[in-house]
């Protein structure tokens, strides 16, 4: 399938170092982006799919590292349906498991993570709710898992790992599962604070640094942050990605920021959800984490949407998070809200209001073009100008 995009107004390209791709138009091919900014008139006669963006803004689609998926768009903590549906109508695109910890009667035993990990994971190979693509099978680290297990993991596509929740007697023994995990390839995440709804063992600053992780989960709290001291410890003497979450604390959300702008690290700042939690299922969770943090800072909305798309995309190794040439044609054109009192949606952000969404695609495929069932309508609705798909995108009564 081919689509292309026209009259954009601003395309956000998912690099903070370069936020604003030059040009006003898009084309994607099989699931890839294949011209961003500029290309020729030609190219619109053999496009299936023609949308007329209006003069609104393009970006990557939001990529949420922190989300606890079980199986299927269920959350079974909080007998939620249709939670990863609704999040991808409030621009989330690719959804991260922070684990499957809220599976009913989870295993702890070595054995047991290790099926959950692997079923979790062989299950979301096969389903994409409303079109996201959801990353499952974070095995759980405990006592007891050896190199052999986590090369055994691997062997079956697990890529993802996480310390907080296993029986340890301190979180210091989490130091050589999280190497032997690393040994296997895998990106590791740990849970950092205090205790979320689980008992988790309360991380702090020396954990974390002893650790060395991939990526220190909700540094700001998920919700219980650490003490303020810790913060400068994990930004100087770690290497570990700094993941801000929705559910967490603001305050220190803010503090995370000001020391990665120290620390000139800016590189290091992710931002998710860590829900559905007791905090909320919030399906604009992402948005409004990146919100909060230009509209309450001196960044700019399309630098800060990085954090949110192109950073992630980098720490998790993943093909998207950026609106470039190879990338995986998964975006969003967002607009202001109407009866906003600016008339861009980066204006708006900056502003601190959310946007509205007004069209997803993801693996190149429309997944809804017009309102989103999620977030306010816009200023400007993009029009579809040719559609030579024999079909609706989605079948009935999931488009609002
Ligand atoms: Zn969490």
């Amino acid at each position: 399938m081919k689509i292309a995009i026209v009259n954009i107004g601003t395309i956000v390209s998912g690099d903070w170092r370069a936020p604003i791709a030059p040009g006003d138009r898009i084309l994607m091919e099989d699931g890839l982006l294949t011209k961003v900014g500029q290309f020729d008139k030609a190219e619109l006669e053999g496009c299936d799919l023609v949308v007329d963006a209006k003069g609104v803004t393009a970006c990557p689609g939001l990529i949420d590292s922190h989300v606890h998926i079980a199986f299927g768009d269920y959350a079974p903590r909080f007998a939620t349906t249709g939670f990863l549906k609704d999040y991808l109508y409030g621009g989330t695109t690719t959804a991260i498991s922070a684990s499957e910890v809220h599976v009913p009667g989870r295993p702890s035993d070595v054995e047991g993570v290790k099926a959950l990990a692997v079923a979790a994971k062989k299950c979301w190979d096969n389903v994409r709710p409303a079109g996201m693509r959801v990353y499952g099978g974070n095995v759980l680290l405990e006592p007891g898992l050896t190199d052999e297990d986590f090369q055994e993991l691997a062997g079956h596509g697990i890529w993802l790992a996480k310390a907080g929740f296993g029986s340890v007697k301190t979180p210091f023994d989490y130091v050589p599962l999280i190497q032997a995990a690393k040994r296997a390839g895998m990106i590791t995440n740990v849970h950092t604070g205090g205790a979320s709804l689980s008992l988790a063992n309360s991380i702090y600053g020396e954990h974390i640094v002893a650790m060395q992780p991939d990526v220190a989960f909700h540094i700001n709290g998920g919700p219980i942050a650490i003490p303020d001291q810790d913060f400068e410890l994990i930004v100087r003497d770690s290497s570990a990605a700094l993941q801000v979450c929705q559910a967490g604390n603001l305050r220190t959300a803010l503090k995370t920021l000001d020391l990665v702008t120290s620390y000139n690290c800016f590189d290091r700042f992710i931002i998710g959800t860590d829900t559905p939690t007791g905090i909320g299922t919030m399906p604009e969770g992402m948005i409004k984490t990146v919100v909060e943090m230009c509209a309450l800072s001196d960044y700019s909305a399309e630098h800060m949407i990085a954090a949110a798309t192109g950073n992630v995309g980098k720490i998790y190794r993943l093909n998207c998070g950026f609106l470039r040439e190879g990338c995986d044609a998964d975006l969003l054109l967002i607009d202001a809200a109407f009866g906003a009192s600016k008339s861009t949606a980066l204006e708006s952000m900056k502003n601190g209001d959310v946007v509205a969404d007004v069209a997803c695609f993801t693996a190149g495929i429309a997944r809804y073009i017009g309102r989103s069932r999620c977030t306010p309508p816009p200023m400007r609705i993009p029009e579809v100008v040719v559609n030579r798909i024999p079909s609706v995108f989605e079948p009935p009564g999931l488009l609002h």
